[in-house]
């Protein structure tokens, strides 16, 4: 027979052997479809397209999923890669179909480009946030299990390429989901690429001890079983080795042999109660001597993705330790398939829980993870379905997350002010769209913007639903309507006023309009107009603030007239000026907050910017050096670029005297780090979990080996102060390999 076909018929028995009246129709159907459309493509390794569209189907078959899921596979690349429609697919198939394949497709063209660890983790979200239907994301996990296990064939660079994309995206979505013989396979496969010398290393390893561990494990489950039967328990023991990628985290980082891996080998001993699961447990306990700590009752509390089990270490007769990993066969299918398990094909059609149902289920799951401690997932994704956020893409493919809700004038702003402020047209996935549209998880958002750009209207304020937006656009009308917003402002200003009883020429005497304005909290009239004007501020609210005043001058006013009065009968009239007996003004005090945090000389608020070539933080010694051209340039006193020695006579006026101020606006600093330590695999991994556990936000990281077998990582991150920074170059010293951590030398 065709060897084509032989395949399909594999798929069909195996699908017939969970899902007895599975509609065989149109699997072939669909078969059909997919072999005619790709009929003139071939895969990399030679053979006919369709073995692959066969191949994930036959996956999803051995996660037992439904029929639509099984058609969606065998369809999955027809909408990206032929001529076929998802019109076409949902004549044939469903709508329901070709909603799933029109899914897969948009995952698949996705770009992963550049990706920061915050881009990732807004990816992941995106991905799950953007399926309403799981059933996406599980043909999606199964065209890569599939693509990575085809990866030989594939460039060094494209190897690289999707191996780092499994692990950080795939994988993870895999384990939130409990699938968890997808991302062991995931995993593997990923590191075998990512590392060779370190996978190779592990499997060699594991290969030259491969019969005494077959020999152990054999034995070891021989005397449980005769045991367990001998105690009437009915049960089923697997053995098996620990996963590459699992033994890899615990050789290089933690620096183990593989022998000093407790767990390298673990039996699992499936029952039929969970009295049983216990019952088996106290067993194994008789039978070999349990290491300390080592018990988990996963079962009395499963972990976030659903997963239950005994988990407990003993000692072999041999004095090998080994794992016993004890459940029923309900919690097996959990383990293993996770979400799949809850979704695979029940008798008499749907899904019988229902759709609705079996969402509601995926969001719980989903939620319960959102607390999950740093070491289950050092990378703490949060996914929340119906969160208040919306993930849509930059032409070049990086992820923006933005309040649900928002409209291109967000993503603009969210971009840069000045692509908002210049911004004369938005596209959603490449159609022009009113600036009112609502932005859909997925979308891919382009902004159009021109140098002569009128700026942003009024009305957008009330169509973007960020506040930084709505922040920047006032930010603009601010300065650059000035002239506009003090016509703007005076005439609200006056009417609110008139309200009052008042006239602009009663307030605007010299003597007392400075004492109102210090009360409004502006230097002149025109900063209170102009701020009324672009909305800083409201008439209603300055008039407000000037009331009381203008109460407490009237009133002063009147008691320097009775003084008049009274002194009006010593003869002495002329020499007294109701005004001159208002209290002296005495100039406003120097505002206290700094913007910067930096105080120069005793002045706040000067120009200043802070030295690229050290990059100060609060609680770092200062100085400052007055530029030629950019306010006051702000070095650390270590800083070499600032040496006594090297300075020039000639600029010895322009060092001053800086410190930082304990009111200061801005929160934030960037500064850098350097780690300097022995290279070993997975340095780098080490070092950005101990900043993402020190929770400060890092900007970039990358790092440089050395041909001594040194590396150097450099960090650019953002800190509050010196206290924090200090925090985190504490984190940094314990990571093993590490030599120095200093900050940047630039
Ligand atoms: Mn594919």
């Amino acid at each position: 027979m065709d060897p084509i076909l032989e395949r399909y018929h594999a798929l069909e028995e195996k699908v017939l052997s969970y899902n007895p009246g599975a509609d065989t129709k149109l699997l072939y159907a669909a078969f059909q479809y997919a072999d005619s459309k790709h009929s003139k493509q071939m895969r990399r390794d030679g053979t006919p397209y369709i073995t692959h569209p066969l191949a994930v189907a036959d996956i999803c078959a051995d996660l037992k999923l439904d029929m639509e899921s099984l058609l969606a596979a065998l369809l999955h690349d027809c909408i990206e890669d032929t001529d076929a429609s998802k019109e076409d697919i949902a004549a044939r198939f469903g709508e329901d179909v070709a909603e799933l394949v029109e899914g897969v497709t948009k995952l698949t063209r996705i770009k992963y480009a550049s990706l920061a660890e915050k881009q990732m983790e807004n990816l992941r979200k995106m991905l799950l946030a953007m399926n309403r239907d799981i059933r996406v994301i599980l043909v999606k996990l199964c065209d890569r299990l599939h693509n990575m296990r085809t990866m030989q064939y594939q460039t060094p660079k494209k190897q690289h390429e999707k191996s780092l994309e499994t692990m950080e995206i795939y994988a993870p979505i895999a384990h939130r989901l409990g699938m968890a013989v997808l991302k062991y396979e995931l995993e593997d496969l990923s590191i075998r690429y990512l590392d060779p010398l370190g996978y190779k290393e592990i499997e060699n390893q594991l290969n030259a001890r491969f019969s005494r561990h077959r020999e152990f494990l054999a034995a070891t489950q021989r005397r449980i079983e005769t045991r367990m039967s001998q105690e009437g328990i009915h049960c089923k023991i697997t053995s098996r080795t620990k996963h590459i990628y699992s033994i890899y985290w615990k050789m290089y980082p933690q620096h183990k042999t593989l022998d000093e891996i407790f767990d390298l080998y673990a039996l699992r001993i499936i029952v039929d109660t969970v009295a049983d699961c216990y019952n088996a447990l106290g067993l194994i306990h008789d039978m070999y001597k349990p290491v300390p700590g080592r018990f988990k009752d996963y079962i009395s509390t499963p972990k976030p993705n659903g997963y239950q089990s005994l988990h407990t270490t003993a000692i072999g007769r041999e004095g090998i330790p080994f794992e016993v990993q004890i459940r029923t066969w309900e919690m097996h299918e959990t383990a293993e398939y996770g979400i799949a398990a809850h979704w695979k094909y029940k008798k008499g059609g749907r899904n019988a829980q229902g759709e609705e149902e079996a969402y509601e289920w995926v969001r719980k799951l989903l939620e319960s993870q959102q607390d999950t401690d740093a070491e289950e997932f050092i990378k703490s994704l949060k996914v929340d379905l119906f969160s208040d956020e919306v993930f849509v893409f930059t032409p070049k493919g990086e992820v923006k997350g933005l309040p649900a809700g928002s409209t291109p004038i967000d993503f603009a702003y969210s971009i840069h002010s000045a692509i908002g402020n210049q911004m004369i047209g938005a596209k959603v996935n490449g159609r022009l769209v009113p600036y009112q549209t609502v932005l859909q998880n997925g979308d891919i958002v382009e902004i159009q913007t021109s140098k002569s750009a009128r700026g942003p209207s009024r009305d957008w304020m009330n169509l973007c639903k960020s506040n930084e937006a709505r922040n920047k656009i006032r930010q603009w009308f601010k300065k650059e309507r000035r002239a506009e917003n003090i016509v703007n402002g005076r005439s609200s200003f006056e009417a609110a006023l008139k309200r009052n009883g008042y006239t602009i020429e009663e307030i605007s005497a010299p003597e007392i309009l400075p004492r109102l304005l210090r009360k409004a909290q502006y230097n002149t009239l025109d900063d209170l107009y102009a701020a009324i004007g672009y909305g800083g501020m409201t008439s209603i609210k300055a008039v407000n603030r000037m009331k009381g005043e203008l109460a407490a001058i009237a009133r002063e006013q009147r008691e320097a007239a009775a003084a008049t009065d009274h002194l009006d009968t010593s003869g002495e009239e002329e020499s007294i000026h109701v005004s001159t007996s208002l209290p002296p003004i005495p100039t406003p005090p120097p505002r206290t907050v700094s913007k910067t945090g930096v105080i120069v000389e005793g002045i706040d608020n000067c120009l200043v910017k802070f030295a690229k070539c050290c990059a100060p933080v609060p609680g770092d010694p200062i100085v400052g050096f007055v530029t030629k051209g950019y306010g006051v340039s702000i070095h650390r006193a270590d800083c070499p670029n600032v040496d006594p020695k090297k300075r020039k006579p000639e600029d010895a006026g322009r060092w001053v005297e800086v410190s930082w101020s304990k009111n200061k606006e801005q929160q934030e600093y960037a500064t850098t780090l350097e780690v300097y330590a022995k290279d070993r695999p997975n340095l780098f991994l080490d070092v950005a979990a101990s900043l993402s556990a020190a929770k400060v936000r890092v900007d970039t990281i990358n790092a440089r080996s050395t041909p001594d077998g040194y590396a150097t990582v450099f960090i650019l991150l953002t800190v509050r102060d010196r206290y924090e920074l200090d925090t985190v170059i504490r984190k940094l010293d314990t990571v093993s390999g590490v030599m120095t951590v200093s900050r940047g030398k630039g």
